[in-house]
């Protein structure tokens, strides 16, 4: 049988960028895998990035972190995303590093270990700027709470997120580093110094060395997107490769008259007689459905933009009236070898309003994955 469509992910494009970040830093590198690995896959990438150099493995979801041990995968895992009410026992047994931005989760925590006799691993988030996670008005009350809990507590790590890394230009990242210095120094002035100090994501790591410190969280990059082409340029830039190409089948080849309306709306009028291919794809395969004619298929290296709508489980290309493909031919979406000079998944993100991670992640876990190299 064969795929009607499929992610293929090249692991060793996820090997040679783990590596080039390497190469390029001292700090320790944690692999961002929430999200299913960007939709890669969470555990054949938190595998290649562990044998690539990646130290440690980072997801949002405490679910996310116990299916990478439940793999089998005892690596440094850290769950930064996880909401009071959260089953911390689990996590704590599963030897699973947690972060805490609130008075009410550390108390959750510490209750978790007391009830199992084991001390949790908790890396402490501060707000230097963000406004979303970490913490700001609480500060205070939470190291006086640190200071009379501390023998319950294994605080391996300190941390903060970027805003707006992928503005180069923009001094906010270097106000935040400021301000990081600052709770730095209150943790240090009650004698907590944490191992593991780590603010950077992908944009950071690329721009900022002064960030980089004991160690960064690499998300996009890893993949080999450019976490903003416009302001930090393309992923080759980097000597980033990506990693996902996206296949389908045209369920149907046909030819349709010049004046043709296409798709549902009738949104789009065919300006001369053509052939149009049929993709198996929709948007409940995570195609965007907004997504203009500026994105579309290439097939032998040719491009066919998409006409009209994007339907649930479908969308129409405009194959030009001379193309060879037929009903049942593969067509490359976006990725694949740059000599096939289809879209890119920036191209995709562009056409859609969107951005390279939104492309990637929300390809749907109906689309098969297959694993190369
Ligand atoms: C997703 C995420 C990252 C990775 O961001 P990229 O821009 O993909 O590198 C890093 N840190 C945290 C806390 C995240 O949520």
């Amino acid at each position: 049988m064969t795929y009607r469509a499929y992610a293929q992910v090249d692991l060793a494009a996820i090997a040679s960028n783990v590596a080039a970040i390497k190469s390029s830093t001292s700090a320790e590198i944690l692999a961002v895998v929430k999200a299913d690995a960007y939709g890669h896959g969470l555990i054949p990438v938190a595998q290649t990035a562990l044998a690539s150099g990646a130290s440690w493995l980072g997801v949002a979801l405490l679910e996310e972190a116990i299916a990478i041990r439940k793999a089998g995968i005892d690596a440094r895992t850290i769950a930064w995303l996880t909401p009071p009410g959260d089953d911390f026992v689990s996590a704590i047994k599963h030897d699973i590093d947690l972060s805490v931005s609130s008075v009410m989760l550390l108390r959750e925590i510490l209750a978790a270990g007391a009830s199992i006799g084991r001390t949790p691993r908790i890396h402490i988030e501060v707000d230097t700027g963000m406004r979303r996670g970490g913490f700001l008005d609480e500060w205070k009350l939470f190291l006086e709470e640190l200071a009379k809990n501390r023998d319950q507590l294994h605080l391996v790590g300190l941390w903060t997120h970027f805003a707006r890394a992928d503005e180069p230009e923009n001094t906010t990242t270097l106000d935040q580093v400021h301000e990081f210095e600052k709770y730095h120094t209150d943790l240090q002035a009650i004698g907590i110094n944490p191992q593991i100090i780590h603010l950077s994501n992908s944009a950071a790591t690329l721009t900022a060395p002064i960030a980089h410190r004991s160690m960064v969280r690499l998300g996009i990059a890893m993949y080999g997107l450019s976490p903003d082409v416009k302001t930090l340029g393309d992923a080759a830039k980097y000597s980033l490769k990506s990693a996902m190409t996206l296949k389908a089948k045209l369920s149907l080849v046909k030819s349709a008259p010049k004046g043709s309306a296409v798709g549902y709306g009738g949104t789009a009028i065919l300006k001369e007689d053509t052939k149009l291919g049929v993709v198996v794809l929709g948007y409940s395969d995570g195609i965007p459905r907004n997504t203009g004619s500026s994105a579309g298929v290439s097939f032998n290296g040719r491009k066919a933009p998409i006409v009209g709508r994007v339907s649930m489980d479908q969308f129409v290309v405009n194959l030009g009236s001379d193309c060879a493909a037929l009903s049942g031919d593969y067509v490359t979406v976006f990725g694949g070898a740059p000599e096939e000079d289809g879209y890119s998944i920036d191209e995709w993100a562009a056409a859609a309003s969107t951005i390279n991670y939104e492309i990637v992640t929300r390809i749907a876990s109906r689309v098969p994955r297959i694993y190369v190299n």
